[in-house]
């Protein structure tokens, strides 16, 4: 694996990389003022990038204070048409700079360029339209009631639907511009505020964004970005009295921590957490579509993704055409520099993840997982590791309960067990994100989809995204669902207003 020498970037990207990073507080470009910087690493080179700001508390008290202005300022005297155009404009922006966001998004996050290029085009600009096509239908009821005993007719009630504030975005490195647009796209069309906390570790597609924000006409003050570190800027943001509404894409571990953080305030929450999705194939299962579904549910952005099928449950008498047909997909994966197009296997996001990795490959084979593919570390700059797959895995094992965030697929066999055994078995964990079955009998993929306990289920695909389709997660993978309505929902609050006449 030759990279360095074949990368090559646009003029516009370099500049940007080579530019002074500041904070994006009420539409002006600060200095922190902790003086602190962090550093960007290439994880596919460990190159640094470049520095960014090491935003601290009184930056985010800044940027809260003018998300605080704004909300009640001109962002508030302008139509819901008016967001939409806006929200528009913004998706135009990102149209027309789609090359260097998608080059950046490669660069810092590691991802390879055809996912990059993917998910900002169906993902980040569809999002931003089909948000700014809710804002001017955003509207209440009338309630036909007669509260306190009036007479009918005598009373009218009506609701109307309002912005919920202030809006503090915590987000994580794993798909960083797109949850940055996740978060942003249903708060502006709500008319709430926001003040955005990108991943340490990814800061640089969200402060490319913050300049496209610039041009699109937003109002200052809207729209706020501080980079910095998770303990210091995301714990200021989340335990913030002024702040309105956290919502937070992360670990569970965090997610804890930012349910305290917010009783200071009792401040809404919405949480995006971590997950162990199953993954359950029936033996009429179509293999040659199952085969590559599970290797892309499984791998797909190196298994560092929330809804990741990394739990295979799989009929004993497919389970070795299966197994083999999974191999030969991973054996198949060009890994590499994400710029390389060719590439579809990037690195993992740091040293720190691939050693956590490492060390539960080693837990699966201690614990007498038999490993059939991959488990090693390529010896390469850069935090590559093979695509792994593990078979003979029990329901005790840790690699079986707990989430890896990397490239590593358990496979269990089941044979003549009830659908209810089957998902038993599937919802051993703590974890209830998303979930797929593979199956031609369309009765027994409706069964079985009813008794997983996750808040996404797929039929013959596996984490079906659409800007339309609410996710989010049960049991300890997060509270409330973003994207479709109910995402747009968590940002509006309702007032009921009553008039005897
Ligand atoms: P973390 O939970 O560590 O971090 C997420 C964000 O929270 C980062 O911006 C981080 O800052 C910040 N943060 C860290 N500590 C605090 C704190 N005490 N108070 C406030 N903010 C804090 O997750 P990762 O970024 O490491 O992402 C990986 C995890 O996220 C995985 O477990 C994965 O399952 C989950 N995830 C879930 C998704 C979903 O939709 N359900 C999607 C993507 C990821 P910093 O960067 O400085 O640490």
């Amino acid at each position: 694996m030759s990279i360095k020498k074949e990368l090559q970037i646009s003029e516009e990207t370099q500049k940007f990389l080579e530019s002074n990073h500041l904070l994006y507080i009420n539409g002006e470009w600060k200095q922190s003022s902790s003086g602190e910087y962090i550093e960007v690493i290439d994880p596919a080179t460990e190159n640094n990038i470049a520095k960014v700001q090491s935003g601290n508390s009184e930056d985010i008290d800044c940027a809260v204070q003018a998300a605080r202005e704004a909300l009640t300022g001109e962002w508030s005297k302008i139509t819901s048409h008016d967001r939409a155009q806006i929200l528009h404009r913004l998706s135009d922006e990102i149209e027309s700079n789609f090359s260097v966001l998608s080059e950046l998004e490669v660069l810092d996050n590691g991802m390879p360029m055809q996912l990059a290029q993917y998910s900002i085009a169906s993902h980040g600009v569809t999002l931003l339209r089909y948000y700014a096509s809710w804002a001017p239908k955003i509207h209440g009821k009338t309630i036909p009631v007669s509260p306190g005993g009036a007479m009918n007719g005598e009373s009218l009630t009506y609701t109307k639907r309002e912005p919920i504030g202030v809006v503090g975005a915590i987000i994580p490195w794993n798909s960083p511009l797109i949850f940055a647009i996740l978060k942003l796209a249903p708060a502006l069309a709500a008319g709430c505020t926001l003040v955005l906390k990108p991943a340490e570790l990814t800061p640089l597609t969200a402060l490319y964004f913050g300049h496209l924000i610039e041009k699109s006409g937003i109002p200052k003050g809207v729209v706020n970005i501080v980079t910095g570190l998770g303990e210091t800027a995301g714990d200021a943001l989340a335990k913030h009295k002024d702040v309105d509404k956290i919502t937070f894409t992360g670990s569970t571990e965090v997610g804890k921590k930012i349910v305290s953080s917010s009783v200071g305030n009792l401040k809404k929450v919405t949480l995006e957490l971590g997950g162990k999705s199953p993954v359950v194939i029936f033996k009429d299962a179509d293999l040659e579509k199952t085969v590559p579904g599970v290797a892309r549910a499984c791998f797909f952005l190196q298994g560092q993704n929330c809804m990741a099928g990394t739990r295979v449950f799989v009929h004993e008498d497919i389970h070795d055409e299966l197994v083999q047909g999974v191999k030969e997909m991973a054996e198949s994966f060009q890994i590499g520099h994400g710029l390389i197009e060719s590439n579809d296997f990037g690195p993992l996001i740091s040293e720190n993840q691939r050693n956590r990795v490492l060390k539960y490959i080693e837990q699966g084979m201690a614990e007498g997982a038999n490993l059939v593919y991959g488990g090693k570390k390529i010896n390469e700059k850069g935090f590559f590791i093979q695509p792994t797959i593990f078979t003979e895995v029990t329901g005790e094992m840790k690699i079986a309960k707990e989430e890896i965030f990397g490239p590593v697929l358990s496979i269990e066999k089941f044979g003549n067990e009830s659908l209810e055994e089957i998902a038993k078995r599937a919802n051993s964990t703590t974890y209830g994100l998303s979930g797929s079955v593979w199956t031609n009998d369309i009765s027994i993929g409706h069964r079985m989809a009813a008794l997983i306990d996750s808040g996404q289920v797929s039929i013959n695909c596996h984490a079906a995204v659409d800007s339309a389709i609410p996710f989010g997660g049960n049991k300890q993978s997060g509270w409330g669902r973003e994207f479709g309505e109910e995402g747009l929902d968590s940002y509006l609050k309702t007032k009921a207003t009553t008039i005897m006449y």
